[in-house]
Parts: structure tokens; C-alpha cells; sequence
């Protein structure tokens, strides 16, 4: 056999995993034709980054491999989906490396939520495990907003080194890199070839762009278990991940109210007066309140109909579970489901909160309204 490869970052061209480097649909059989694999191809054409993903197991060495290379680092997290992808592994590997935190998906968050509001609390958070970074920046990459900023700061911490992008898998690394391409090397010079890193093993790509020759890296993505995307098939990720920026919803939630997230989540109230909970989720899915003594009822009846993710064919094997929590304090606090959104209430109250199995629910200070 033939062995062909990709004459954009010279890996060998293969057909059988899309995830992996080299990948090509199929290979023409013409020996002489010179073969970009389908990510050099569309990184040539269109200036775009497919993404590269990592399990738990092998996301250890993504980092010891990024680490060892001593560059400038830059942590991407999904700003609606902080604590989520906000990993404590990442984050304890990564102390004392020069980092920029970089929280994508501002434009998802309503206008009226204040960056310097936001940044500050990204630093608490950042305090509270001890993790010093050298910066921290909101960023839309969908939108290309603050992306001069951020760039200015990279230009200062970077001493002449590459720029190694790290995070979850869908916290937007890929269209963060792309958006840069798009936004600082002009159009004409549009033949970027891309490589692995040499002497590494993680499937990891240099994309030429500095002056100096040196790079942006996009790493593979670490698949977060807990997140509710992953408990579902892929024909509920355009209902559950916002596109557009979130317009929240305001509910006085009395005891023995329910709020219904479509058939993903439902929070209901246990102790505390009139409590305003206000929702902050995609447009596409459900949000409905009812009483709580519905909740069986509703759930026997209307999963994969009327509440809807999951669909009809995920809802046989939707389990969920329950956990009690207690809001206290005097800020407001917000209950955060990972991958689906949030809950801000504005008072001290005891909540139940029923979700799909294996999806982490948090509660934080809320990071917007206090
Ligand atoms: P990666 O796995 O970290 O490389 O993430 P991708 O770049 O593939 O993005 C994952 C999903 O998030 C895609 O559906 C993107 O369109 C979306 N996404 C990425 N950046 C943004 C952003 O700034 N705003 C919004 N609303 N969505 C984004």
C-alpha cells in the first residue's frame, strides 16, 4: 500500500477518524496529486480550525507536553459555562506557568452584564484555588469582540515564544484561533501550512503566525463528563447551546413551584418566600413553571413531547438526580447546570434540583445583578 501524505503539515493521510490528524474522506488514487488532509484544506480555504478532542486519560499528557514547552499559555473557559469548564486538574497543573485566562461566548451573556464586573469575578474565582494568572480577558470569538485586547496582551507576555491555546472541548479554541487568523493575517497570505509540534505525541497544531515564525497551538479539547451535552445525542445540542445572546426570563416562584428547563432540569421550591428566580438558558429550549405536585405527572407524560430535549428517542433512558441545596448569604446566588445555563435567585432559599444524571449543578455568588 500506497502511504500518502498531506502537504500541508505532512501527516499521514487517513480515512477512518475524523478526530485525528490526517483525515481525509477519501483518497484519490492519482499518486502524483498533491493532497491536503481536511483540516489543512480548510484552514487553507477558509481560514477555519476543525476541533481535536481528548479523553480524561490522555488529557494528562496534553498538559505535561503544553508545560514542557515553556510557552505562553492561554486557558480558554466558557464564560456561560465557567464553573463547568473552570477544570481543578487543568487549573493545578498550570500554576506558576505564565497564563492568560481567557473567558469565551461574552456575546451569549445580556448586554447589560458589566466586563470589569465580570473580570473581577473571574479573579475571585481564580483567588479562591489559588491560581495566579498573568491576565484575564472577556472575549466573544463568534463575534470578534475584545479580541485587539486581548491580542495586545499576548504581544506583551509572549518574549518572542508560542502561544499554546488549552481548555475543555466546545469552550471555542478553535474558532478563538480562527477568529485571530481572520482578524491579524491578511487575506492574501492565506497559505498557512500546519504541523504538529515536533517531538510530541499529543496531536496538537502549529499554526505559523507571528512575525518571529512562532505559533498559535491549538491542543486537544478535554471532554468534560459532567456536562449535559454529553449526556445527550447530538440532535439536542442546537436546542441546548444558546446561539445568540440570552434573554432571561423572571419567574416569582412560590413554595411548591416548579420551574421546568424542557425535560433537562427542573428546580423546585422547597423553603423561602416569593423568590424571584430568574433563567438564563437558550431561547430554543422550555421554561415553563407549574406546581410541583405536576412534576411526576408532567415527566410520565410529556418527555420527548411537549418537554422537549430530550427527544423522543433520548427519553427512555433519561434518569435523573435530585440534589437538595441551600442559598444563603446576603448576594444574590445563581444555581449553574453545567453545559445548560443558570438560575439567579434573589434570596435566601432551599431548592431541589432534578437533572439528567452525570450533569454537574453548582451554586455561585451571582455574576450578574449583584
Ligand atoms: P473547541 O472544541 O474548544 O475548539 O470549540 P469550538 O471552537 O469548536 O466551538 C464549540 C461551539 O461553541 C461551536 O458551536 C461554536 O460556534 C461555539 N462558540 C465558539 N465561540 C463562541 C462565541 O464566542 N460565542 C458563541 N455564542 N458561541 C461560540
Amino acid at each position: 500500500m500506497i502511504i500518502k501524505k498531506c502537504i500541508g503539515c505532512g501527516s499521514i493521510l487517513q480515512t477512518e477518524n475524523q478526530d485525528k490528524i490526517g483525515y481525509i474522506p477519501s483518497i484519490p488514487e492519482d499518486k502524483d496529486k498533491p493532497i491536503y488532509c481536511k483540516r489543512c484544506f480548510r484552514l487553507n480555504h477558509y481560514n477555519e480550525l476543525p476541533k481535536i478532542i481528548a479523553t480524561k486519560e490522555s488529557y494528562e499528557r496534553v498538559i505535561d507536553e503544553v508545560i514542557s514547552k515553556n510557552g505562553l499559555i492561554v486557558l480558554l473557559v466558557d464564560l456561560f459555562d465557567f464553573t463547568g469548564t473552570f477544570i481543578p486538574a487543568i487549573v493545578k497543573k498550570l500554576r506558576n506557568k505564565n497564563v492568560i485566562l481567557v473567558a469565551n461566548k461574552y456575546d451569549l451573556l445580556p448586554k447589560s452584564s458589566n466586563v470589569t464586573k465580570i473580570v473581577e469575578w473571574l479573579s475571585a474565582m481564580c483567588n479562591r484555588v489559588f491560581f495566579k494568572v498573568d491576565a484575564i480577558h472577556v472575549v466573544s470569538s463568534n463575534k470578534g469582540y475584545y479580541l485587539d485586547d486581548l491580542m495586545n496582551t499576548v504581544d506583551f507576555l509572549r518574549h518572542d515564544r508560542d502561544v499554546y491555546f488549552v481548555g475543555c472541548a466546545n469552550v471555542g479554541k478553535s474558532s478563538l484561533i480562527n477568529a485571530l487568523l481572520k482578524r491579524f493575517t491578511p487575506k492574501t497570505d492565506n497559505i498557512i501550512s500546519i504541523s504538529e509540534i515536533p517531538g510530541t505525541t499529543i496531536d496538537a497544531i502549529n499554526i505559523p503566525f507571528f512575525s518571529d515564525n512562532k505559533c498559535l497551538i491549538d491542543t486537544p479539547g478535554l471532554i468534560n463528563e459532567n456536562n449535559i451535552i454529553n449526556q445527550l445525542l447530538p440532535e439536542s445540542y442546537r436546542t441546548i447551546l444558546p446561539s445568540k445572546e440570552i434573554k432571561p426570563i423572571t419567574y416569582q416562584i412560590f413554595s411548591e413551584n416548579s420551574i421546568f428547563i424542557s425535560g433537562l432540569a427542573i428546580i423546585s421550591l422547597l423553603e423561602g418566600e416569593e423568590v424571584s428566580m430568574t433563567c438564563y438558558f437558550s431561547d430554543k429550549l422550555l421554561v415553563h413553571r407549574t406546581k410541583t405536585s405536576r412534576k411526576s405527572d408532567l415527566l410520565a407524560n410529556h418527555l420527548g413531547g411537549m418537554l422537549n430535549p430530550p427527544t423522543i428517542n433520548e427519553a427512555p433512558n433519561i434518569k435523573y438526580t435530585d440534589t437538595v441545596f441551600e442559598l444563603k448569604g446576603s448576594k444574590k446566588q445563581d444555581i449553574v447546570i453545567s453545559g445548560l445555563g443558570f438560575i439567579t435567585c434573589n434570596k435566601p432559599c432551599k431548592v431541589l434540583v432534578s437533572v439528567i444524571e452525570n450533569t454537574d449543578v453548582f451554586i455561585r455568588n451571582a455574576i450578574i445583578g449583584n
